[in-house]
């Protein structure tokens, strides 16, 4: 069987982790089986019309790398044809006319069974079924009408989508009978939640894939992380890349419990995308959270790709580049390299005779500063941990103070040891 799914998001601005994860779970269903995946904007509310939405739906669609093969379809412009449908139906002693609306008219005996593939078996006394508007006095269909038609239209063998629309799916599967045509396969996906008992809302503040990307989240790691919300992969690797998970999915992997929202495993996921980037890959991203200085880039990026876990991580961890931070004299004391502010004057002097001799590469600096603890028998960090804090005024920067020093090169170096034993 060709497998056919669709995405039907309604135009709204925004795209919430949830529907995000809906197109991502309904990509890969199409995909492990080389299928189709159609796109469907469900644009019936146009009170509810919103400029550029459209575009938002797109644009995070194409950003994710789920690309549909086909559609958009619009609904708006399908009005004539589920019009034509619900007249069938009305025929056919289905529907009926009623306050200017056409109403489905549902049995009043008898009971509705169907199978959804995560929840299982679910039956409904027809009698709890209620009739429902099919197309409303506005010319437009409801939702409950067109999505029916459209996933019979479109062949849609496979319907994933929130579990919110589970409880009117018995309706639904009434219309297909009424028509006499096949019912797909479902597919209703749990909830994604803040806590036990909410689901993650606009509320929270960050619930759409925007704010994730303001916060320095890759892509790729979103897509990962949302994957995992509701899914586990047969193995014990968590990490994926989109064409990995187009392998891995499986819709029997997909959970009914609720997925709990985990800010800090997705921040572990995108640590680990971080570290797979290639140091040019972390640099282009990297760069517009640094900002520009002349400095050795590749030095400072080789320290910031391991202590990096979102991008908006760097900015703090390179405030020292335009100045020294201000800092007290204390910072000088280290226990575990036996430094003190009395000691770091001579560290500090002992360094600035170590850059002048060197030829200013890192082996040449290091060799420098190993012969001269080897002498005094000091930890070469009794030298390193005081350049370190005259370079950065940090108690921890990224890299230590010989990396520090390469990146800034000579001159900004010896300027900022300079100022520090003044400071002494
Ligand atoms: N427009 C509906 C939504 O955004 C689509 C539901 C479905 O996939 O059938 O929730």
């Amino acid at each position: 069987m060709m497998i056919r799914t669709r995405f039907a998001p309604s135009p709204t601005g925004f795209m919430h982790l949830g529907n995000l994860r809906t197109a991502l779970y309904t990509y890969l269903i199409a995909k492990k089986h080389k299928g189709t995946f159609i796109l469907r904007i469900e644009d019936t509310d146009q009170a509810r019309y919103v400029e550029g939405a459209v575009d938002v739906i797109y644009n995070t669609l194409k950003e994710c790398g789920l690309n549909w093969d086909e559609g958009p379809i619009f609904q708006s412009e399908r009005k004539d044809v589920y019009k034509e449908y619900a007249a069938q139906l009305v025929e056919k002693g289905h529907a009926y006319h009623s306050e200017g609306a056409i109403w489905q008219k549902t049995p009043t005996t008898g009971s509705t069974t169907f199978k959804d593939e995560i929840y299982g078996e679910i039956t409904v006394e027809n009698k709890e079924i209620e009739d429902q508007v099919l197309i409303k006095s506005d010319g437009m269909p409801t939702y409950n009408f067109a999505n029916v038609i459209d996933d019979h239209e479109m062949n849609i063998t496979h319907v994933a989508r929130g579990n919110e629309y589970l409880s009117s799916t018995p309706k639904y599967n009434l219309l297909y009978e009424a028509f006499g045509w096949e019912i797909p396969t479902y597919v209703h996906l749990p909830p994604i939640m803040r806590d036990a008992t909410h689901k993650l809302s606009k509320r929270d503040g960050d619930a759409y894939f925007d704010d994730f990307k303001e916060k320095g989240y890759l892509t790729e790691a979103i897509i990962n992380y949302i994957a995992l919300l509701g899914w586990s992969p047969k193995g014990e690797n968590e990490i994926f890349t989109l064409s990995e998970l187009e392998q891995a999915f499986e819709i029997s992997g997909i959970s009914k419990s609720p997925a709990i929202f985990d800010e800090a495993k997705m921040r572990a996921i995108n640590a680990e995308h971080i570290r797979r980037l290639s140091p040019e890959q972390f640099m282009e991203l990297a760069k517009p959270h640094i900002g520009e200085f002349d400095i050795n880039y590749n030095v400072l990026c080789t320290a910031l790709q391991p202590r990096t876990e979102i991008l908006s991580d760097i900015t703090p961890q390179v405030d020292f580049l335009e100045q020294v931070c201000d800092y007290d004299n204390d910072l000088f004391n280290n226990k575990k390299m036996k430094t003190s502010p009395e000691t770091a004057k001579e560290a500090l002097e002992a360094a600035l005779t170590c850059l002048n001799n060197s030829n200013f590469d890192r082996d040449s600096i290091y060799n420098s500063f190993k012969e001269l603890s080897e002498k005094h028998e000091r930890k070469i960090g009794w030298y390193l941990y005081p350049l370190q804090v005259a370079l950065t005024g940090k108690p921890a920067a990224p890299g230590g103070g010989l990396d520090i020093c390469i990146m800034f090169g000579k001159d900004q170096s010896v300027k900022r040891i300079k100022e520090a034993i003044e400071k002494l």
